[in-house]
């Protein structure tokens, strides 16, 4: 069965309730596509190409960190993201408090992603019968942390049961004034590229964690030696959103032409934020910061520390861009580095290795992370 699954001939049905007025339905069946061969943003953009827009409100839909919808005096930001168990989290080593607190500050950070601020959001759960209700005590005990510590509102929600695991949806309302937005797409030729914070710690952390499953798997009694990895660990259970930032480059005079979360890596973000500005970009890989002990961590698990920032994701740092004029300004900031600068689209998108070979930035997968 081409789909997978087997199902009624649902073309009947759906000539019936949508397509009256079209062409009747071809009796052969069409050739199906593999999500696989599309890759998720493939199948975002297929699946939204004939979206339309009705509302002039709806300043920005669909291909940022949030929606912007126009509300007068200010502009109202609106994301969402699905964390699936055995997708996004293992609850083998995911504590149910770290969850919550981490499906909240996800969403927080595409705020922070556009330079807004968090205002409300909603939580929904898929949840089979094998949790107690002392786990999802936990789980909200996480989300309601997160909402203390970013100040946001949870205003409402929905409750499912589910066959099997655990499905928890966000979604978030941030607010800025108009000119305070930035998107993906405001990147020109020229402009410095920064980021927040250090990279590749929240996938070294993961690896920590997977090692010990495995180990744990074979030998249950043995319990997990995670002392001395409490950074990379934190930042994988329980990465922060940088909130601060805003006020931070507000203080020094500084709007960002372009902004973007690191949910995905580096390399990915980069490329998002070239493709939407179309630019270039040249990266300087010496310059990724990168925590020391979680270099040493790489290095041992064979993994080149710069590929763990590339390609690792959930950082949840910021990646943005400001104008060259902008250098004195940002140049010494604590926790602010520059990594490169943009350029014409002609140029490419590459990374100059400390050697000074030019690398083209990729996007990789999971499977392109071990390294030498
Ligand atoms: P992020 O990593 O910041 O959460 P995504 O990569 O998930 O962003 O999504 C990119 C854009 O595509 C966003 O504007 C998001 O709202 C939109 N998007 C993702 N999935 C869907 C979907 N199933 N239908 C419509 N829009 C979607
Ligand atoms: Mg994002």
């Amino acid at each position: 069965m081409a789909a997978g699954f087997s199902t009624f001939d649902n073309r009947k049905i759906q000539y019936i309730m949508f397509e009256k007025k079209d062409k009747k339905p071809a009796e052969s069946k069409p050739k199906l596509t593999s999500l696989a061969e599309l890759g998720e943003f493939g199948l975002i953009d297929r699946l939204t190409r004939n979206v339309k827009l009705h509302h002039p409100e709806t300043l920005k839909g669909i291909g940022d960190d949030a929606a912007v919808i126009d509300a007068g005096a200010s502009v109202l930001l609106l994301s969402t993201d699905l964390l699936v168990e055995g997708i996004h989290f293992d609850l083998t080593y995911m504590p149910f408090r770290h969850l919550g607190y981490k499906a909240a500050v996800v969403n927080i950070s595409d705020i922070a992603a556009m330079n807004g601020v968090p205002k409300q959001m909603t939580v929904s759960l898929a949840v089979s019968s094998k949790f107690s209700a002392e786990a999802l005590d936990e789980l909200y005990a996480g989300v309601i942390m997160a909402c203390e510590k970013y100040k946001v509102d949870l205003v409402g929600g929905d409750t499912s049961s589910n066959v099997k695991g655990l499905v928890i949806s966000v979604s978030i309302i941030g607010e800025a004034k108009k000119d305070e937005i930035v998107y993906r797409s405001g990147a020109r030729s020229g402009d410095l590229l920064c980021v927040t914070g250090d990279l590749g710690s929240a996938y070294i952390g993961l690896l920590i964690l997977e090692r010990e499953k495995s180990v744990f798997q074979v030998n249950p009694d043995m319990q997990p030696e995670l002392s001395g990895f409490d950074y990379q660990i934190g930042r994988q259970l329980r990465p922060e959103a940088r909130t601060e930032i805003r006020n931070l480059l507000f203080g020094i005079g500084i709007k960002p032409t372009s902004m973007i979360d690191i949910s995905d890596g580096l390399a990915s973000e980069i490329l998002h934020i070239c493709k939407q500005s179309g630019v270039g970009c040249k990266l300087f890989e010496g310059k990724i910061p990168i925590d020391e002990h979680t270099r040493e961590i790489a290095k041992e698990y064979k993994i080149i520390p710069s590929v763990a920032a590339l390609s690792g994701g959930e950082d949840y740092e910021l990646l943005f861009t400001v104008r060259q004029e902008d250098y004195e300004k940002i140049k010494d900031i604590a926790g602010i580095t520059i990594i490169g600068h943009m350029t014409a689209p002609s140029e490419g998108k590459y990374m100059i290795t400390p050697d000074g070979k030019s690398i083209p930035v990729t996007a990789q997968g999971w499977d392109g992370m071990r390294g030498k």
